[in-house]
């Protein structure tokens, strides 16, 4: 049995339970099936082979995202990028948009960030008016909307319209609207957008696709089929890509609880799929975020005093939904952030696991912001997996410090305290809210510090080896999928990436800026920085 792949001359770090490292590594089929010294995968190598003489650099198991949003990562990227330093630059590129477009087609765009704007305000309708198409854009916050007068139009909204409660439109001293709008008020206009189609939603992912094997990604785990466009043809976009061979990354795909019952009357349960795309978790949402003071936390938040955020559900109506996926065999997964929303999770948890108990449910808490020592003992116990996003800390940390009190803050992504109490903490970016970047992720568990430099907890701090095991073997396990990811061995898929020479000695500032050289899936060169290898035959 001859090998497809062969790689040679390297620092193979297989990340399994021994530590081992290895120099060259064979795989046939997608799968590893040789490790060790050169000497012994020679056996494998003939001349159908392809071999790549590593020279020294570093290859890890490929990196696992267990908490993002592709589809929602890959529309932005379809949309405008309107990240820009002037409002003349957005008005620019929302014309350029246009000339491509009929006029009925909406432009929808996406990072606008007034403070990094000269004009030092956000734009408004008045930018627009010579725009014949309906325009949207979002603040990069995603709580803001920027419209135009066609876009108001095409809503029903003018003048006399009031804001939805939870919402506001912004208007000038004389009351006209400005096409500015917060929170609910949003809803009016993207009522109307006209909702993605299968081929926005395919082109969609491909683009996230490709983004993601540049970072070394290899797997993902999405993070609410159904979360973006509301709708299951999420499924169908990445089944269709995945049968004509343009799916790189493979998709655990948890679904949002709003689909429960099209699940269950399928009887479709978690792990449900092939090598590539599986069926994950039902997906739940339990608060909100931090930096929208929604989260739900014991200890009110700085400002405005008494605040302590919001639940989504009350506990009975929380237990009931768990108890019924659980009762069903699922995997469940909730979003919860503020320490109250944490504690209301594991006891819904808790009852579930008592009435109908289960060994090797896997339930997860994605995101687990807020914890303290109490906390995570109880969730030792049940066996649940904590989701974190360390990447949080650098871009957001600055944020934190100043929305909640110091205490509350001490409890903040304890990942060293997740680490001791084995609760294996799967690395994840929660990408487009984070830039998808392992190594930016890495970067935030090694040093816990914010974008201004100030330390977060820093006794939670992880060793770069810790930090590697979230992003591969934990992600793995909170996918049921530590027997074929998260670690390179052989029978395993043929996941890796080639990191420069000396990455395991790397500071962590030059994990933070580290290039991959290959990305590699089912032993497939997938991405290379430069065009090297694919499609040449080396051996010898
Ligand atoms: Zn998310």
């Amino acid at each position: 049995m001859f090998a497809d792949l062969a790689i040679y001359n390297g620092q193979i770090v297989s990340m399994d339970q021994r530590h081992s490292h290895h120099e060259a590594m064979a795989v046939k089929h997608g799968r590893i099936v040789g490790m060790g010294a050169w000497q012994d995968i020679t056996p494998f190598i003939d001349k159908q082979t392809q071999v790549i003489n590593l020279e020294g650099r570093t290859v890890l198991p490929g990196f696992i995202d267990a908490h993002q949003h592709m589809i929602y990562f890959g529309t932005n990227l379809l949309n405008l990028d309107c990240d820009c330093t002037s409002i003349q630059d957005i008005v620019q590129a929302v014309e350029e948009r246009a000339a491509f477009l009929n006029s009925d087609e909406w432009i929808l765009g996406w990072g606008v960030d007034e403070a990094k704007l000269e004009e030092g305000r956000l734009p408004e309708a008045s930018d627009f008016t010579h725009i014949s198409n309906p325009v949207y854009l979002t603040r990069f916050c995603l709580h803001t909307a920027i419209v135009n007068e066609r876009a108001l139009n095409i809503a029903g909204i003018n003048s006399q319209t009031e804001a939805p409660s939870g919402g506001e439109l912004l208007r000038d001293t004389q009351g006209n609207i400005t096409g500015v709008l917060w929170e609910k008020a949003m809803d009016l206009v993207q009522q109307a957008i006209p909702p993605y189609t299968l081929d926005q939603m395919k082109q969609a992912i491909a683009l996230a696709d490709e983004k993601y094997v540049e970072e070394g990604i290899t797997s993902v785990h999405e993070a609410g089929m159904g979360f973006h466009t509301g709708s299951l043809e999420e499924f169908q976009a990445f089944q269709e890509l995945s049968h004509d061979g343009q799916l790189k990354v493979r998709v655990y795909g948890m679904v949002l609880d709003t689909f429960f019952s099209e699940l269950k009357a399928m009887h479709l349960t978690t792990g449900f799929g092939n090598e590539q795309i599986k069926i994950g978790a039902v997906k739940m949402f339990a608060d909100g975020t931090l930096s929208g003071r929604t989260a739900a936390v014991h200890e009110e938040y700085l400002d405005p005093a008494g605040f302590r955020g919001i639940l989504m559900y009350k506990d009975e109506e929380l237990e009931e939904k768990v108890l019924a996926a659980h009762r069903e065999g699922y995997q469940i997964s909730i979003h919860a952030i503020g320490d109250r929303a944490v504690e209301q999770v594991i006891i819904a948890y808790e009852k579930a696991l008592s009435s109908y108990p289960r060994t090797d449910h896997r339930h997860r808490i994605e995101h687990c912001a807020i914890c303290n020592p109490n906390l995570i003992a109880r969730m030792q116990k049940l066996g649940i997996i904590p989701v974190p996003q360390p990447g949080i800390y650098y871009l957001a940390g600055d944020v934190y410090n100043r929305v909640l009190k110091p205490q509350v803050l001490d409890g903040f992504y304890a990942l060293a305290s997740f680490m001791e109490a084995g609760l294996k903490p799967a690395g994840s970016s929660d990408c487009p809210v984070v830039p998808a970047s392992p190594f930016l992720g890495m970067y935030a568990a090694m040093t816990r510090k914010t974008r201004s430099g100030e330390d977060i907890v820093p006794e939670q701090k992880l060793s770069l080896y810790e930090a590697l095991q979230m992003y591969t073997n934990y992600g793995a396990y909170a996918s049921f999928a530590e027997h074929e990811l998260g670690s390179l061995e052989v029978g395993k898929f043929a996941d890796f990436v080639v990191l420069p020479t000396g990455f395991m000695d790397f500071s962590a500032e030059q994990v933070k800026d580290t290039k991959v050289e290959m990305t590699v899936i089912g032993g497939k060169i997938q991405y290379e920085r430069v065009r090297k290898y694919a499609g040449n035959l080396h051996y010898g």
